[in-house]
C-alpha cells in the first residue's frame, strides 16, 4: 500500500461521496512489511481504524515490532500454504480482552443467553475447531524454524542469482523492514530472452497453476488483457517442465474483472510488477539442493 495513494484515496472519497473509508487494510504481500508508520499516521489523522492483513506476514517485523500488532486488529492465516498451518483457519490479534470477547461472540453465532436462539445481531460461524487448534499448537513448536528457513532460502537465492543479469531478487527495501520471505520473489528484465518464449501463451491451460486442486472453471482463451510478460511465462513453463512450481505475482486487484467497476487509486507500480514478477519455491521442504537445482534451471533457460 502506497501511503501517498492511500491519502489521495481518502481525500477523493470524502470529496466525491462525503464519506471516508471504514477501515484501512494494508497487506503484507509475500510477507513484506508495509510502511506501517506512515500508514498509521494517515489513519490517525483521519480517524480510520487499521486492520492489518498479516496473513502472509507471520514473523515479519517493522522497526523490530511484529506485523499484526500495529493496527487495531491484525489478521493471520493458517491455511495450508502459510508460514504455519492448522489445515485451515487463522487468528485475529485484538487490542484487549473485551474486544476479543466481542469478536468471539460474533464468530460464535451471536447468541443471547436464552434457552432458545435469540439473535439481536447477525452472527457468523467462524471460530476454529478444537481439532484445528490442536494442530496449531503443534505447529507453534516449528514456527521459528519455518521463519528462519524461509529467510535462509531467500539468502541462498540472492547469493546464487547475484551474477545473473536481468534477474533481480526482491529484498527488504528499507532498514525498518524485516520480511519473513514467506515467498521469495524476483523480477525478470523484459529484455532477457527465455528458451521457448515464442510459444508462451500459445496453449490454453487446463486446471489451476498451484493449489485449488481441480476446482476451476475451464477457460477458452490463453491470454487476458493483463498478464505477465512472455519471458516470465516461458520461465514458469520451463521450471514446471523441470518439476519446479513457480507462479506469477498476484494480479493487481483493480485488474480483476470482478472489480472492474470499483474505484482504484493506482500509479502503475502494481501493473508493472505483475508484468515482470515471479514467485519462486520457498516452503519448509525446499532444501539447499533444491535452491541450487532451481537456480541452475533458471540459468540454463536464459538465452
Ligand atoms: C492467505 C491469505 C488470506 C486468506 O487466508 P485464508 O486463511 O486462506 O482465508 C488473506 N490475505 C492474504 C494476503 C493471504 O495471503
Amino acid at each position: 500500500m502506497d501511503p501517498d495513494l492511500l491519502e489521495e484515496a481518502i481525500k477523493d472519497r470524502i470529496a466525491k461521496i462525503g464519506k471516508k473509508p471504514k477501515a484501512i487494510i494494508p497487506v503484507a504481500l509475500y510477507g513484506m512489511p508495509y510502511q506501517i508508520d506512515r500508514i498509521l499516521e494517515i489513519a490517525n489523522r483521519y480517524g480510520i481504524p487499521v486492520i492489518e492483513d498479516a496473513a502472509e506476514g507471520l514473523g515479519s517485523r517493522y522497526n523490530g515490532q511484529m506485523l499484526g500488532t500495529f493496527g487495531e486488529y491484525g489478521v493471520l492465516s493458517f491455511n495450508g500454504n502459510k508460514m504455519i498451518t492448522t489445515s485451515g483457519g487463522g487468528a485475529l490479534i485484538c487490542p484487549d480482552a473485551d474486544k476479543a470477547r466481542e469478536i468471539l461472540w460474533y464468530a460464535t453465532q451471536a447468541r443471547e443467553s436464552y434457552p432458545y436462539y435469540q439473535h439481536e445481531a447477525i452472527g457468523y460461524n467462524y471460530r476454529m475447531s478444537n481439532i484445528c487448534a490442536g494442530i496449531g499448537r503443534g505447529q507453534m513448536t516449528v514456527i521459528n524454524d519455518h521463519i528462519a528457513h524461509h529467510k535462509h532460502v531467500q539468502e541462498l537465492y540472492c547469493e546464487l542469482l547475484k551474477d545473473v543479469k536481468g534477474i533481480t531478487m526482491h529484498r527488504n527495501p528499507w532498514s525498518e523492514s524485516d520480511s519473513n520471505f514467506w515467498l521469495c520473489t524476483a523480477t525478470l528484465d523484459p529484455m532477457i530472452r527465455i528458451k521457448g518464449q515464442e510459444n508462451a501463451y500459445k496453449q490454453v491451460i487446463s486446471g489451476a497453476v498451484g493449489g485449488a486442486a481441480g476446482v476451476t472453471h475451464e477457460v477458452n482463451t490463453a491470454t487476458t488483457d493483463c498478464q505477465p510478460n512472455a519471458n516470465v511465462e516461458a520461465l514458469r513453463v520451463a521450471l514446471d517442465v523441470a518439476n519446479i512450481e513457480a507462479r506469477p505475482l498476484w494480479k493487481p486487484m483493480h485488474k480483476q474483472p470482478v472489480y472492474k467497476n470499483a474505484p482504484a487509486y493506482v500509479n502503475g507500480v502494481s501493473e508493472d510488477l505483475f508484468a515482470i514478477g515471479i514467485c519462486l519455491p520457498a516452503g519448509p521442504y525446499v532444501s539447499d539442493d533444491d535452491v541450487h537445482y532451481i537456480t541452475d534451471t533458471i540459468k540454463t533457460n536464459i538465452l
